[in-house]
């Protein structure tokens, strides 16, 4: 019986192969035809017009103005013309923070995750293909969008921030101790949102952990903050040599640290300690931007989480955020008098997302400074220049950001010309008509 089966599986195998046509290589990947697109490759400022675009599997596998042959079974789609950018990237965001600080407190992990589910979701249809989560615990998160079991974009994740006690990602009450001098774990770690440590070793301790859980880069706080409640804004925190404990035990896993900080003074620290990423900026001087231009550093600022006050700040955290809004023209204006462009897009959303409508916002808040193609840059092709830093810790090690030929196939089609009209990608859901990540189809209004 044993024998009489297996002949039969040698002949069905021998049959498959027998009849498999000419073409069962390029069968083995899915294929989808764009045909009739203009295309933003992620870096100029022009488009391309009637190109069309094979998706082979995950990946942009030819694009062209001539005609391209697809395989049977193949998918197209006629863009009729319409504007293809690269999936957006969202540098800085905290899926898990997507409630007041007093609901986190109070919330069991389950019910952030489930809120943060839901943020992803929203990201991915917003456009977002790629997100940089810089504080919170979304390497589960990550695990299940990449599975497929939750929908989401591609997760970056920082994993909790890590800063000094009064720094700003020390969140605990005044009547509470350091754990040091026998105090609970504060909720901000036991969510891994937040660690906070003090000296070298206590550093080196907190990244490695960190890293361990599968961080591509480092989160760390090099000056106060509006999010919390007791360090102002032109404080410096952790020394130069915590720092470079921070920066050390990052790159001894080949990736890097971005700092939260706004003043020049911090800034300046961090740039001396080796950090690669300045998360908003807002205070610094134009030396300091000039000292960013010459060594390489990267600027991560937002604009939109200062529009609103997150809900339940208090008084002097609002003065905090006031004060921070008042240096984003000076920031971008120093940024376009001395040719500053390493900039990418981000949007630092927390509490309640409805505070702030949607984080597209932040596209159209960007337009007083920037041409549409400078803003989509910084969303697409900067954004994943940035994130390319992780290095062998990127989860995604291809191209991203780009439309080219052999990148990821994270793409959209848009209603209308964003390069004309950036403001038209603040109503996703109108002018959205496709949204692809992974070559995988989230969306799909072309008619
Ligand atoms: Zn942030």
């Amino acid at each position: 019986m044993r024998e009489k089966t297996s002949i039969l599986v040698v002949g069905l195998i021998a049959l498959h192969f027998l009849a498999a046509p000419a073409y069962s290589q390029a069968e083995a990947k899915s294929q989808i035809l764009i045909t009739n697109a203009r295309v933003f490759d992620g870096k100029s400022d022009t488009l391309a017009d009637g190109m069309n675009v094979l998706v082979e599997g995950n990946k942009i596998a030819k694009i062209s103005k001539a005609q391209i042959a697809t395989s049977p079974g193949a998918t197209v789609i006629d863009a009729k013309g319409r504007v293809m950018t690269p999936g957006f990237i969202d540098a800085h965001i905290h899926l898990m923070a997507q409630m007041p600080f007093a609901q986190l407190r109070a919330s069991d992990d389950l019910w952030i995750a489930y809120v943060g589910a839901q943020q992803a979701k929203t990201e991915l249809l917003e456009g977002f293909t790629t997100v940089r989560d810089v504080a919170g615990n979304t390497f589960s998160l990550k695990k299940a969008i990449d599975r497929g079991l939750v929908m989401g974009p591609r997760i970056y994740p920082s994993g909790p921030m890590i800063s000094q006690t009064s720094g700003h990602a020390d969140q605990r009450f005044l009547t509470e101790p350091p754990t040091l001098l026998g105090g609970h774990v504060p909720f901000m770690e036991r969510q891994l949102m937040g660690i906070t440590v003090d000296g070298e070793t206590q550093v080196l301790t907190a990244v490695r952990q960190v890293l361990r859980h599968g961080a591509s880069q480092i989160k760390i706080a090099s000056g106060g903050g509006t999010g919390s409640e007791y360090d102002p804004l032109d404080v410096t925190e952790f020394t130069l040599e915590e720092t470079r404990a921070a920066v050390q035990a990052a790159s001894d896993w080949g990736t890097y640290v971005c700092t939260h900080v706004y003043n020049t003074k911090g800034i300046r620290r961090a740039i001396e300690a080796g950090v690669k990423s300045i998360e908003h900026g807002n205070l610094l001087d134009e030396p300091t931007l000039q000292l960013m231009k010459d060594k390489g550093i990267w600027l991560s600022p937002q604009v939109l989480t200062f529009t609103g006050y997150p809900l339940g700040y208090t008084d002097e955290q609002k003065a905090k955020h006031d004060q921070a809004l008042a240096g984003v023209d000076n920031m971008f204006t120093m940024a376009k008098k001395i040719g500053f462009t390493k900039i990418v897009f981000g949007t630092d959303v927390i509490t309640n997302p409805e505070v702030f409508a949607r984080n597209t916002r932040e596209f159209e808040l960007r337009a007083k400074w920037f041409t549409p193609a400078e803003i989509l840059r910084q969303a697409t092709s900067q954004a994943a220049e940035l994130l390319a830093l992780s290095g062998p810790r990127n989860p995604y090690p291809g191209k991203l950001g780009v439309s080219e030929e052999g990148a990821y196939a994270d793409l959209l089609l848009i209603n209308g010309n964003p390069l004309a009209d950036i403001s038209i990608l603040t109503k996703p859901e109108e002018n959205l008509a496709l949204i692809m990540k992974d070559g995988k189809i989230y969306r799909n209004t072309v008619k």
